[in-house]
């Protein structure tokens, strides 16, 4: 493979799309922030990231001193995802959808510029910048890297991001959930071994995105990278295990998640804006890590914007083909800031008959049990505007009509006001009647104003017209 050869710093058009590829589109469109040097890791680097959450990236050159610098922010809202990938946002789940239905393989190269430096004594702190972010965390927390574990019986990968707590020099407690990455792990602690996994640091959004993706088991993720890139991912052999890494990421950490081993882990800000609580969980054992050979250290402040979107797209998409498997009214759903782009769900619908919201509604429901609000919509509403929604619920909605609630239903485990992640489930249809009188319901509005041009409408000088005006006025009232 040709693409072997390329340097980290090549700007070869025909380059492999990586982590550097997407900085310097950033730098070029006046969205990335580059922070003072030597800002500390602890405390300092997280709160001017999270400072700058909405609106720019951030380098951080020399964190804590260390040679290494940090990045964050690689997503401040949705029209950001939709631009790493080439989209339009309008066309963002669409897109997503299309590479989950259409993965594209991945192909295997010989040499990498990930493995241009090989580290077999492993100290985490001393080699790598990472930082603590939320003010109660246990400590230091890696939170942008792509956990790729295989199949232990079939070697089928897995790609999956988990909060990674530095434990000691070569440990790392992780939080597993109970879905593939755990399956794996599973299989091969039954089995009394250890099962081989890399964390991989510093990749293209699209590996990042793809990730998040609500795929079957053995669905490999890095496929569906390939596929919104638009061509294979490039992958390499670790140097200490069978685990396959993309070949243009940053840093590697290569080790394996030890059998009947379980140590404390937590607390750690999360995406509900509260802390995960700690407890005994799985243990990574790091045997290597390889690098470029001046690596960037991408970092993801917990709970923040860019957590929260990279969960949003990859989520908000599933639910979609969720929900136009069964229902062709549905037009769009979104998963908004305040329901922690998890819990609440906004459905756009073009509605056909008054009993299809409630439908719908618990349809969503099934979706993920992440949801535990769906606010249904017709199409006139904007549903990127959380306003807009919630004047549809004031003058669409009735509770004792257009309420539905669900007790005792699966929730999400991190949601303080569950009983252990039971808990109820809430539907709202704020949709007009099919066969509303049209004058009920016409929305007002001042005709013209999408032609308004400012520039062509207002004077320039408006202090200078107002005293003509009332210089005028003053002749004609004397
Ligand atoms: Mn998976």
């Amino acid at each position: 493979m040709g693409a072997s050869q390329a340097g980290p710093e090549t700007t070869d058009r025909d380059a492999f799309p990586d982590l550097r590829s997407w900085l310097r589109r950033l730098a070029a469109t006046g969205r990335l922030a580059v922070a003072r040097s030597g800002l500390s890791l602890i405390d300092e680097l997280a709160a001017v990231a999270k400072k700058l959450e909405r609106d720019r990236a951030v380098l951080f050159p020399s964190p804590g001193g260390h040679a290494i610098p940090v990045v964050a922010n690689l997503f401040a809202d949705r029209g950001w995802v939709a631009d790493s990938i080439g989209v339009p946002t309008g066309q963002l789940l669409a897109r997503f959808q299309e590479a989950v239905r259409h993965p594209r393989r991945w192909i295997e190269v010989g040499q990498a510029p990930v493995q241009q430096i090989v580290h077999r004594e492993v100290d985490l702190l001393r080699l790598l910048p990472i930082p603590k972010h939320n003010e109660y965390d246990s400590g230091p927390y890696i939170t942008a890297a792509l956990l790729i574990a295989r199949n232990p019986k079939t070697g089928v990968q897995n790609v999956s991001i988990h909060r990674c707590q530095v434990s000691g020099p070569d440990r790392i407690g992780i939080l597993l959930l109970p879905r593939h990455t755990h399956h794996y792990y599973k299989m091969a602690e039954e089995a009394g071994e250890a099962l081989e996994i890399a964390l991989v640091i510093g990749v293209h959004p699209a590996c990042l995105l793809a990730s998040q993706a609500i795929a079957p088991l053995d669905a490999d993720e890095m496929e569906i990278a390939g596929a919104l890139l638009g061509r294979p991912v490039e992958m390499v052999r670790c140097k200490t295990n069978q685990v396959r890494v993309p070949a243009h990421a940053e840093i590697v950490i290569e080790g394996r998640i030890l059998p009947h081993v379980r140590e404390p882990e937590g607390p750690f800000g999360e995406f509900p804006q509260y802390y995960g609580p700690r407890a005994n969980r799985e243990v990574i054992q790091v045997d290597a890590i390889t690098q470029r050979s001046q690596p960037i250290f991408h970092t993801i402040v917990g709970g923040g914007m860019e957590h929260l979107v990279l969960g949003e797209i990859p989520r908000e998409a599933t639910l979609l083909d969720h929900l136009q498997r069964s229902f062709a009214s549905v037009r769009d759903v979104r998963l908004p800031r305040g329901g922690t782009c998890r819990y609440h769900l906004v459905v756009k619908i073009d509605k056909t008959n008054d009993g299809e919201p409630k439908n719908i509604i618990l349809g969503a429901f099934g979706g993920h049990y992440d949801v535990k609000r769906v606010v249904v919509v017709d199409r006139d509403v904007d549903i990127d505007d959380p306003v807009e929604v919630e004047w549809a619920i004031a003058t669409r909605f009735q509770a004792d009509r257009d309420l539905i609630v669900v007790s005792g239903a699966q929730g999400s485990k991190l949601d303080p006001s569950t009983d252990g992640g039971i808990g109820a489930k809430m539907g709202i249809d704020a949709t007009r009647p099919v066969d509303a009188d049209p004058n009920v319901y016409r929305r007002i509005g001042v005709k013209g104003l999408e032609a308004v041009d400012l520039a062509v409408a207002l004077q320039p000088d408006g202090e200078a017209a107002l005293a003509r005006i009332l210089a005028a006025q003053n002749q004609t009232d004397w």
